[in-house]
């Protein structure tokens, strides 16, 4: 089937409505030199006229008014005795209005004056640290320069957009330049719009030499701040070549309009408003963007018929032929996109519903004003709104905003800072400026440093931050959930509960507490605590089993990475997982390798053909696992055992609370070493001891990678009388892991009766995962309860998606206390 495409070059269409225009058809079916001509309206200076301009710039800065006089004569066949028009003469002009017009303008300076009043810029102070203040106020420019065009294009309405908001601003001292007449006067029209909008000064001057007049000054033209007002190519391009020595508006080129219509708008409105617009250039710009290709027709047809009549038909031919077009879409929003793109000085939404219009226009990005609704013709906004009609053009409303009142200000921003502060900042300051190479302003802020003695020291000498390992440098320190909001380090407050460690909320075993009071402390312990070790090979039912003992689990994990894996290798593991791995990882220089844990209807689990294929050294796996309190099967972990080619760490921090452990895998292979703590289930976390297992010579290199003495002889006494069967303390142990597994469960429950999802834990913690853990966690706070908030979850589990990456994570304790937390959770607000 062959389907009829009304393209840009349609004849039948052309001889069907008898209008030429340049664009027609579908819109999405713009030739490549169409798009171009469309969205690329650079302003085609020749070099020719670039070169007169910059002659005329140079003629007025070295002659002055001389030039300007002889330029009158030149371009404008008028003869001046002076260059200034006297102001009796701006007054007079103002008698000579009609009382219409003169009302007319008066009415349209008053709500020029009335808009720009209600946006005058504000200033503004905040304050980005405690001392540092920052500051913005709006300076009104102390002189600024209005131009307006004269001759046969003379628009005293421009002459009100631009003196109006310059005096509404307080600008000091507002003059105006305009080209005289053969009668050496600028149009008495635009003299008397000068009177009426309240200029201090009128000078017949035109073109490229009243910019340069007004840029550099002259005997009789004083220098202004910035020059703004539209004018003909020698303005625009005298004013680009000054911006280095003036402020400037945005460059202006042709009039611009694009109306957007669809099958509900009146075809005749679309096309008068097109006329309208069209008239003022045969540059122009004129384009309608349809939605249908009925209405398409319609509008075509509506432009031939009001053409017939328009007054200025031949310039109106000329822009609708050059740039003009009539271009279809298929739907409202392809029509915003459009618009968005061809960045139009006016647009007008010609939309029969006023709901319909503002939608629209809010979507539309870049324009320099817009008209939303039928009615609110481009006219009223060209004269009497009270909005600016100085709009950028050319497609620069991509970046630049029409004239307005913040035009006539200039921002000066102002700062303090105050001694405490000043101390403060000091040292990040130098730093950052010896690492700019300026030493001098390293100084000149180390001065304020609060021991400003060692001041000369920190600018010469290479500080810690140019020393330290790169790395290292680029890791955060540790803050714990409990500290994080300014609780004291280490300590929650005494009236709050804290069920953010997951340790033993009964307390540490009696038996270990009483071996802590009489421990030695003169003498260096065991350099690595063999008594210890015997104890832990017994409680673990392994004889012959390697164990190393560190300053917490933590320890024996980073010396496990450093024993066998050199800088550059891979680490993998599942995320999410203990958030420490990725620091001890980088500590030892290893890259992680990150592998999402599974999801799959609540059967969590690692992932372990993935985790075997990273080709990592080392495989760190945590079962159960923190944070999500899951289980990892005993067949992935058989898979990983088989299959990884490196070494396998399991840490089995919460054994205690787990159904089954896997420790027996040490004596079948010497790629495995798990790690254990007693500052979980042992409620010992406050005396750092951890210890790991495996193939004794594999322990015996990560004993080399650690180094004596880690286990203080504290720790280590009242880890031996915690282990010990004598003391029955090993019961007391085992009878709080059950506990805490009953009331896990029993909270586990109870929570879903709340209508909260926790995952399946076979830990001493819960994890809950919530879009709003962030909300519920400082709930929970200000009701002294305090638990660990995770925000930033990786999202590939399905119930941490749903939860949006966020959960808490929740310690179970004693029951009294779970029904406190129940009890807030209840009543949360969210
Ligand atoms: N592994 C896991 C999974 C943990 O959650 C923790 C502590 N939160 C540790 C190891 C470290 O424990 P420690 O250093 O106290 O032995």
């Amino acid at each position: 089937m062959t389907t009829l495409t009304l393209n840009a070059a349609s004849p039948n269409r052309a001889a069907m409505s008898g209008v030429k225009l340049r664009f027609r058809g579908s819109a999405s079916r713009l030739t490549d030199e169409e798009q171009s001509a469309l969205f690329f309206r650079a302003l085609n200076v020749d070099s020719s006229l670039r070169a007169r301009t910059a002659e005329i710039l140079a003629r007025v800065r070295e002659e002055g008014d001389s030039a300007l006089l002889a330029m009158a004569r030149e371009f404008d066949r008028a003869s001046l005795s002076s260059l200034e028009v006297p102001r009796e003469f701006i007054e007079r002009a103002v008698t000579l209005l009609t009382p219409a017009l003169r009302h007319a303008l008066e009415r349209a300076a008053d709500n020029i004056a009335r808009v720009h009043r209600a946006f005058l810029p504000q200033s503004m102070e905040t304050s980005p640290e405690p001392g540092v203040i920052v500051g913005r106020r709006p300076d009104p420019l102390q002189r600024v320069g209005v131009y307006a065009p004269g001759g046969r294009a003379a628009y005293p309405s421009s002459v009100l957009m631009g003196v109006v908001p310059a005096r509404v601003a307080g600008v000091g001292e507002v003059i105006l330049c305009s080209p005289p007449g053969t009668d050496g006067l600028p149009p008495f029209t635009v003299l008397a719009a000068a009177a009426i909008a309240g200029a201090d000064r009128v000078f017949a001057i035109g073109g490229a030499g009243a910019v340069a007049a007004m840029a550099y000054g002259t005997e009789s033209v004083p220098r202004v701040d910035r020059i703004v007002g539209p004018g003909n190519a020698y303005v625009t391009e005298a004013k680009l070549q000054l911006a280095g020595v003036v402020g400037i508006d945005s460059p202006a080129g042709p009039s611009e309009l694009l109306v957007i219509a669809d099958e509900t708008s009146s075809p005749e409105l679309v096309a008068r408003e097109m006329i309208a617009q069209a008239e003022h250039d045969p540059s122009a710009c004129v384009v309608a963007i349809v939605v249908g290709d009925r209405v398409t027709s319609a509008v075509e047809e509506a432009l031939s018929r009001q053409l017939e009549q328009a007054p200025r038909r031949e310039i109106v031919e000329r822009a609708l032929a050059g740039q003009g077009g009539v271009l279809s879409v298929e739907t409202l929003e392809q029509s915003t996109d459009f618009a968005t793109r061809y960045a139009p000085e006016h647009l007008l939404i010609a939309l029969a519903a006023d709901d319909a219009c503002r939608a629209c226009a809010s979507r539309v990005r870049s324009a320099g004003t817009v008209f939303v609704g039928e009615s609110a013709s481009n006219a009223f906004g060209d004269y009497m709104t009270g909005a600016n009609h100085v709009l950028p053009t050319l497609g620069l409303a991509r970046a630049y905003s029409g004239l307005s009142i913040l035009d006539f200000f200039r921002w000066t921003t102002y700062q303090r800072v105050d001694r405490a502060a000043a101390a403060r900042l000091a040292d990040d300051v130098a730093l950052l400026a010896n690492a700019e190479g300026l030493p001098g302003h390293a100084a000149a802020a180390g001065a304020w440093a609060s021991d400003s003695a060692p001041v000369e020291r920190r600018t010469v000498t290479p500080d810690a931050a140019s020393l330290v390992r790169r790395d290292i440098a680029l890791l955060a320190t540790y803050v714990e959930s409990r500290d994080a909001d300014g609780a004291p380090n280490g300590a929650a407050p005494a009236s709050c509960v804290d069920l953010s460690d997951n340790t033993n909320l009964w307390g540490a075993p009696p038996a270990a507490v009483i071996a802590l009071r009489d421990s030695p402390a003169a003498r260096y312990p065991a350099p690595y605590s063999a008594e210890l070790k015997n104890a832990l090979r017994r409680y673990l039912g392994i004889e012959d089993a390697g164990i190393v003992t560190g300053c917490g689990s933590d320890d024996v994990l980073d010396a496990t990475m450093r024993a066998f894996a050199e800088p550059g290798d891979r680490i993998a593991y599942s995320v999410p997982t203990f958030s420490m791995i990725p620091t001890f990882a980088r500590l030892n220089g290893l890259v992680p390798v990150e592998i999402p844990l599974r999801d799959e209807r609540d059967a969590f689990d690692i992932d372990a053909d993935r985790l075997a294929a990273s080709g990592a050294k080392i495989i760190y796996v945590c079962a159960p696992n923190n944070p999500t309190g899951t289980g990892v099967s005993r067949e992935s972990l058989e898979r990983l055992v088989g299959r990884a080619p490196g070494l396998l760490i399991i840490d089995e921090a919460y054994a205690e609370f787990a159904p089954t452990t896997n420790v027996d895998f040490v004596r079948r292979t010497a790629r495995v070493v798990v790690t254990r703590t007693p500052s979980k289930a042992f409620g010992l976390a406050g005396l750092r001891i951890g210890y790991g297992v495996g193939a004794p010579e594999t322990i015996d290199f990560v004993e080399r990678a650690r180094g004596p003495y880690k286990v203080n002889a504290a720790a280590e006494r009242a880890a031996l009388a915690a282990l010990a069967n004598s003391s029955d303390a090993l019961g007391w142990v085992r009878q709080h892991a059950l506990i805490a597994c009953e009331n896990r469960d029993r909270l586990a429950a109870r929570l879903r009766d709340l209508g909260f999802a926790p995952l399946p834990s076979c830990t001493n913690f819960v994890l809950l995962p919530h879009p709003r853990a962030v909300e519920l966690g400082q709930w929970l706070r200000a009701d002294g309860i305090i638990v660990r908030t995770l925000t930033d979850l990786p999202r590939d589990l399905a119930s941490l998606d749903a939860a949006a990456g966020c959960a808490l994570r929740i310690g179970v304790g004693p029951w009294s206390i779970m029904e406190r937390l129940l009890h807030s959770l209840g009543a949360a607000p969210v």
